[in-house]
């Protein structure tokens, strides 16, 4: 099966891969983790370019760049561990795109579909567990960490647009979507992680 954990910047993605992390090793199957941008020596190169502060990137090319790494990332990882029949976790994935770059930044959505259907065909994660919390909590939760990245810079209206981005892709497509209160403390949130799992792989 194919996962992705999404979620504004704060929203403790982290902490809940670990939860993620344990319910497989707990229930013995086969996995591999990674990570978007990233996950391929070139997509972690682009990584770096990505979330340097110090980058000046335009829209569409952050995009493109986003796509890339995601291009090299299916071809090289995703799809050779799908095929053998191990499951992938990917921190992060294309929700991404269309709630940085196109609630966050503007980009039509259209334009990402497009991208989404000549680097993905078909393909879309079997379920995509959406870390929600209310933006002061995530803002917080920024403010403490050691270095901002280039996104982790964007103000409060930015992540608003991207929180609300990724709401509304998942009340489009409820089947696919886990949405997952993170406000509350850790273990109310672990064991929601563990009930969309269950349900995933019907244990
Ligand atoms: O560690 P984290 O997943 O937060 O780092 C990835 C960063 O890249 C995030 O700040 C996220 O906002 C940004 N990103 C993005 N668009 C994507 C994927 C990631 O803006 N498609
Ligand atoms: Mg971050």
């Amino acid at each position: 099966k194919f996962i992705s954990l999404d979620g504004i910047d704060g929203a403790g993605k982290t902490t809940q891969l670990n939860v993620i992390k344990q319910w497989f090793e707990k229930q013995n199957l086969p996995v591999q983790f990674t990570r978007e941008p990233g996950g391929t020596p070139l997509g972690e190169k682009l990584r770096d370019i990505l979330l340097n502060p110090t980058s000046q990137i335009n829209l569409r090319t952050e995009t493109l760049l986003m796509f890339a790494a995601r291009q090299q990332h299916l071809d090289d990882i995703i799809l050779p561990t799908l095929n053998q029949n191990i499951s992938i976790v990917s921190d992060r994935f294309t929700d991404a795109t269309f709630a940085y770059q196109g609630g966050g930044r503007g980009l039509p959505e259209s334009d990402i579909a497009q991208l989404e259907n000549w680097v993905q065909g078909s393909l879309r994660p079997d379920l995509t567990i959406l870390l929600d919390v209310p933006l002061e909590i995530a803002i917080q939760r920024i403010e403490n960490s050691r270095e901002k990245d280039r996104f982790e810079r964007e103000n409060s209206t930015f992540f608003n647009q991207v929180r609300t981005a990724y709401l509304n892709r998942a009340a489009a497509n409820p089947k696919r979507y886990a949405i997952i209160d993170s406000s509350h403390d850790k273990e109310s949130t672990k064991a929601q992680i563990e009930h969309a799992l269950n349900q995933l792989f019907h244990v």
